[in-house]
Formats: structure tokens, sequence, C-alpha cells
């Protein structure tokens, strides 16, 4: 494979690590350097990423950059541990999973101020690995590329990815295939299954260590909070759900949100059988191995508040001594989730239909155009994405018209009325409203055909047009761009892909 152009420059990239999570004691993790790769070629390095971390880039490109990036070297400064964690995986309790193909090379703090976790991803067998190679084929590993870095770009919090490798190695799965390396980028790494990994040890200092440190890092602001634990429960609550009601709202499917794959930080972690929606469909299901549709699209919200609970049982010797009291205090903060949730997601509705004033009927029309989306089989993206222009007075409607020909037209037609109709009392004129529409409706979404093909490509004759091509495009998409009108359509019938499977 063609490995983009490595820099001839030697150097060091200049990461400069101060590593908290590793202060912490030695049962939090396992210390142990990556195991290294045959032949290391860099696939991409991310370059903004890379400045925002205050990394030299042709230094993190050099040779000695890429053996970085592949294991094959541990950055100075660096302190590579495997993360204890445990989960509940499709609802059933593994008291040990951890870094079983994930090495934390340590923590940067980014020229934006905030602490950022380096981890390489597919780095060989740590402790924690069980039967597994410790290793990642090269899909799943411009899957999960792609789509961070979409997400990023649509403004939804994320893990990001600074670089992708190819190992030289292969990996077996089904059959051979390419190895690979990412480099993933992360608030943070702490799951509410590494919360389970202490609570399934009746380890409660563990446990308040784990809370001050997540605290310190990432709620600062509870450390002066009369029950910071409480508050703790609380914050995390809100965060999970305005993220899961930023899915809804661009139509991501998560696809395995087990608890070790939620983010104690709020971000989107572990993008394995993910997949964006194309045909609205709450039901939709896109993970191979969710047979029973566990997490379908629209599960997400109650699959995040049962994941939550799941936390707040780890929580409750912090809350109170008394268990009665601490399962009482702890279910007031439960119960808020569906208001957190609520709050976010239908504001969010309404921007995307360019309502921003308040109006008692607004939650009937947003849940109105939903059914009719659902019974036309309308596609998310572009529903909404068309509905910009439809704004505007003298609007071309036949183009939305025919998305929704197979279902219910004189539905669409009355919808539009009283739609339009209701737009007339906001406080922006229609100009300001189609702009802000446009900003809140991306055009570009990273359809799973168009990752399906990237991935082909670059496995089957190790051509990675498509791969850096979708990934441009999708850094920005909100907006137009020339030529690239194919990256907006929907699969045609023989280019659907009804299954993604697990990056393992
Ligand atoms: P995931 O389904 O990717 O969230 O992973 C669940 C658990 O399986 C985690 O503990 C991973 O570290 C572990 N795991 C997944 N794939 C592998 C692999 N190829 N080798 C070792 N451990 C793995
Ligand atoms: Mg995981």
């Amino acid at each position: 494979m063609d490995g983009a152009g490595q820099s001839q420059s030697g150097g060091d990239p200049g990461f400069a690590f101060d590593n908290s999570y590793q202060r912490l004691p030695d049962r939090f993790f396992e210390r142990l350097a990556p195991t290294p790769v045959k032949d290391p070629q860099l696939i991409k390095v991310n370059e903004a990423l890379a400045e925002m971390l205050g990394l030299d880039v042709a230094a993190l490109t050099s040779k000695a950059g890429v053996a970085m990036l592949s294991g094959n070297q541990v950055p100075e400064g660096a302190e590579p541990i495997a993360m204890a964690y445990a989960g509940h995986q499709f609802g059933g309790f593994v008291p040990q999973l951890g870094d079983g193909r994930a090495i934390l090379l340590g923590e940067v703090v980014g020229r934006d101020g905030l602490r950022w976790d380096i981890q390489l991803k597919g780095s060989g067998p740590t402790r924690f690995s069980r039967m597994g190679d410790g290793r990642a084929a090269l899909g799943p590993v411009l899957r999960e590329y792609i789509v961070s870095e979409a997400m990023a770009a649509l403004g939804i919090p994320t893990t990001r990815s600074l670089a992708a490798v190819m190992t030289g190695e292969y990996v077996f799965r089904d059959g051979p295939l390419p190895g690979a390396v990412l480099t993933r980028v992360a608030r943070g790494h702490i799951r509410v299954g590494t919360f389970q990994y202490f609570a399934a040890r009746s380890d409660v200092e563990g446990l308040r260590l784990l809370a001050d440190h997540v605290i310190d890092r990432f709620y600062p602001e509870l450390k002066s909070a009369e029950r910071p634990y409480m508050a703790l429960f609380e914050q995390i609550s809100a965060r999970q759900a305005a993220l899961v009601a930023s899915w809804l709202l661009i139509g991501f499917i998560h696809g395995v949100m087990n608890t070790d794959n939620m983010s104690i930080a709020g971000e989107t972690i572990d993008y394995g059988p993910c997949a964006f929606m194309d045909a609205f469909d709450p039901a939709t299901v896109f993970s191979s191995i969710d047979q029973h549709g566990r997490y379908a699209y629209g599960s997400q919200p109650s699959i995040a508040q049962w994941n939550l609970a799941r936390l707040g049982e780890t929580l409750l010797p912090l809350i109170n001594t008394d268990e009665d009291a601490a399962v009482a205090d702890a279910t007031a903060v439960l119960e808020k989730f569906p208001t957190f949730f609520s709050e976010v997601y239908f504001s969010g509705l309404k921007r995307k239909i360019g309502l921003l004033q308040d109006d008692e009927n607004d939650g009937a029309l947003v849940t109105q155009l939903l059914g009719l989306m659902r019974a036309a089989g309308a596609d998310f993206t572009m529903t909404f994405r068309r509905l910009c222009d439809a704004v505007a007075e003298d609007a071309d409607l036949s183009e939305l018209h025919e998305m929704f020909a197979p279902g219910n037209p004189e539905g669409l037609t009355a919808w539009l009325d009283a739609w339009r109709a209701r737009g007339a009392h906001e406080a922006l004129d229609v100009m300001k409203r189609r702009e802000m529409m446009l900003a809140t409706n991306p055009l570009y979404i990273p359809r799973n055909h168009l990752i399906e093909a990237a991935i082909k490509a670059a496995e089957t004759n190790g051509d990675l047009t498509k791969f850096e091509t979708l990934v441009e495009v999708l850094s920005r998409p909100f907006e137009e761009q020339p030529g690239m009108d194919l990256y907006t359509k929907p699969p045609l019938p023989e280019e659907v892909v009804s299954a993604t499977f697990c990056g393992t």
C-alpha cells in the first residue's frame, strides 16, 4: 500500500506529557509498552488536531514519528498503560474487560488548554486481552477515523483520530485482513465500566479516588458543591443526555452502547458497528452483533438512562453512608434524565426546522414531521436539508414532494402549510432562518455505503483516495462543495449496507 508521503525529517513530535491517570494506584491499570509491529506505514495524520495538541507535524510524519504512532517506539514522557474496567455488555455484567487492545501513552495539555489522552488502539495484547489478539484490522480503523472526525466537524462531543498507520502484519478474523493502529485522542478514557470495575470488587477507596480524579479533570466546578458525588452523577447524566440527543438529531446510531463504551467525559466513544441512518425509522439497527435491537436508533435515550442507573449503583457508597438514603438520592437524579434529554432533543428538532420562538404546538409539529418521514421512508439528512430551502416564500417544493412520494403526499402538503404558518411568527426573517437551518442540518454525513466503499478500496488494492476524499468532504459538513453531489446521496438499492461489524 502507498503510505501518505513520509517526511524524511527526523526530530521529536514534542508530546508534552503530563500523566495524571498514571499517578493513581497500580490496581487501576497494567503498565506495559505497546508490542512493536513489522513494517509501519503511515496512512494519515490529522494535521489540524496535531497542531491543536502542540505537536510538530513534520516530526510526527517522519520515520521516528510513525514509529511512535505504530507503537514501535515509546515517545519521551509517555507512561504506557492498559486501563482496567468492567462493563455490562448487552445487559450482562462482565467484571473484567479493560484495554485488551489499546494502550494509553499519556496526557497532553493542548493549545486549547484542555487535557487530552493519547491512546494507541490495536497496539498488541495486554493483561485484559482475554482471547483477543490485541490488534485492529484496517477497515475498523478507517471507519473510526472517518466517523469520529465527521462527528467532530458536526459539533458533537467525540473522541478524535490523530493518525492511522498500517502495521505490515495481518490480523485474522474471518480470514486474513491488513492490520492497522489508530491513535485516538480523547478528553478521557474513563467509562461507566471503570466505576463498575471498582464497585464489583467492593473497593470503595478505589471508587473515591476515581470519582475525585474525574471531578478534578472533567468537572472541577463541582469541587465546591455541597454534595460533590451527587452533583457528579447529575452532571454526567446531563452530559450523556445532551450527547444522545445530539446523536438522534443527526441520525447517528452508536450500535454498541455497553457500559464500557459510555464515556464519563460525555464524548462519543468506540466506533465499532456504528452507522448513520439513511431512511428515517426509529427501529433501525445496523450492528450485526445486536440481534435483538437493544441498541436501535430510537432506544438510545432509554439505554443511556439504563447505563446511568448502573453508574448510580456504583456511586451509592459515596453518595450516602445510609444505603436506603443513597438509593433515594441516586434515583432522584436518575429521574431527571428524561427532562435533560427532552430539552436538548426538542429544542434541537425545532432548530432543525427553523423555529426558535416558543409555541405550545411545536412539539406536535415536529412529531408530525417525523411520522411523515417514517411513513415515507424519507432520507433523514436530506429531508432536513431540503426544508432549509423550503423556508423561502417562493420555494420549489418538488424535490421534497418526490422524497415523500411513496407515503402520504397530502400529509406533507398539510404539514408544510402548518409549518410555514408557524414560521411566520418567528422573529428572524426568512433568509436568516434559512441560514440558521443550513448551519444546523448537514449536507454531508458519513453514509455507510460510502464508508464501505472507502474501506473496500483500501483493503483490496491499497487505494486510499476514497478514504481521503471522504475525510475531506466530511470536514465541512454544512457547506455545499462543488462536484461532491455523490456524497450527499442516499444509497441506491444495490448499495445499501444493512449490517456493520464490530471492530474486533
Ligand atoms: P469493544 O467491543 O471494542 O468495546 O471491546 C470490548 C472489550 O473487548 C474490551 O475490553 C476490548 O479491549 C476487548 N477487545 C476487543 N477486541 C479485541 C482484540 N482484538 N484483542 C483483545 N481485546 C479485544
Ligand atoms: Mg469498547
